[in-house]
């Protein structure tokens, strides 16, 4: 087996999210042939969302991963959380079409089940397909920080719930004969999904508000930075934020005003070298200042924080 870097194996798992959001759509929409159920109609409308979405992702995880050129001088991470934000406004679609749907089936009156058997079980063999799927992109989406990664893979989740509800409440109304529940469980997939629409928006707006590490991961970078700036006096005004997969880092170091700046300049590679070494895709920019700039009085322990 060979070992992929993490820009290969993002790249590899968005184009497979294609294909299996692809084979997905097929079977759900076979189900719904097979049918005629709104419910099951809704299930299929949703993984065309999902088509769409892993192209949008698969695009923004290419062009994140440029490196950065003179228009984008701080590289093209964020590009990721745009597609997040696409993602989740087509998830919203979704729900207002599936409302739409129910609504001109219960103005016609038009329900009713066919053939419920065999198309509960390809819409079932479909969310199987797609439970594996999810758990592998939200597991290595993780593991490699990419937000439109994750993101696929919450919205690949939903569908799972949303199919395995529709076909126990399916189940329910073939054996009741109660065929009313077919709109009324297709209105609640509808709800699920803006919710859960929302929940990607909001967490890709916070990241293109340029939200900082969380405080566990600040404390980890404040216990570097003091372990490695032995010779420095203070250092203040420590800033983060997040872009995509990358960390930006800053800080003011101070030291001793008559230090060469040959020896402070060492004191900041020693930092940014330890930084580098246990944050993946960091960036740290660090102003040196004399002393007069310290935020605490004179003698106080050596490199603290103010
Ligand atoms: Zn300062
Ligand atoms: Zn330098």
């Amino acid at each position: 087996m060979t070992i992929l870097s993490p820009k290969q194996s993002v790249a590899r798992l968005a184009a497979g999210s294609i294909f299996v959001g692809l084979g997905v759509m097929g079977l759900k929409f076979l189900a719904w042939w097979l049918t005629g159920s709104v419910a099951l109609y809704s299930d299929a409308l949703e993984s065309i969302v999902n088509v769409i979405a892993a192209l949008a992702a698969f695009w923004a995880i290419k062009v994140s991963h440029r490196p950065a050129d003179s228009g984008h001088q701080y590289g093209h991470h964020k590009a990721e959380y745009f597609s997040a934000v696409l993602e989740g406004v087509l998830i919203v679609l979704a729900a207002v079409l599936i409302l739409v749907e129910v609504w001109r089936v219960w103005q016609t009156r038009t329900v009713g089940i066919e053939a419920p058997w065999e198309g509960l079980a390809v819409n079932g063999f479909a969310a199987v397909i797609n439970a594996g799927w999810a758990t592998i992109l939200i597991r290595s989406g993780r593991r490699a920080r990419s937000p439109a990664l994750v993101a696929d893979g919450h919205h690949i989740m939903t569908d799972v719930f949303t199919s395995a509800g529709v076909i126990v409440g399916l189940v329910g109304a073939v054996l009741t004969g109660w065929m009313f529940l077919d709109p009324l469980l297709a209105v609640i997939v509808a709800l699920n999904i803006l919710w859960q629409g929302w929940k990607v928006i909001g967490s890709s707006l916070d990241g293109l508000m340029d939200r900082a590490v969380d405080m566990e991961e600040h404390v980890r970078i404040r216990d570097i930075i003091s372990a490695n700036s032995a010779g420095a006096l203070e250092v203040h005004d420590l800033k983060t934020r997040i872009a995509g997969r990358a960390t930006f880092i800053e800080f003011h170091l101070v030291v001793d005003a008559d230090m060469t700046v040959g020896d402070s300049h060492a004191i900041c590679d020693r930092i940014e070298a330890a930084l580098r070494e246990s944050i993946p895709s960091v960036r740290v920019i660090i102003h040196v200042e004399p002393d007069d700039e310290a935020k605490l009085p004179k003698g106080t322990a050596a490199v603290p924080f103010a």
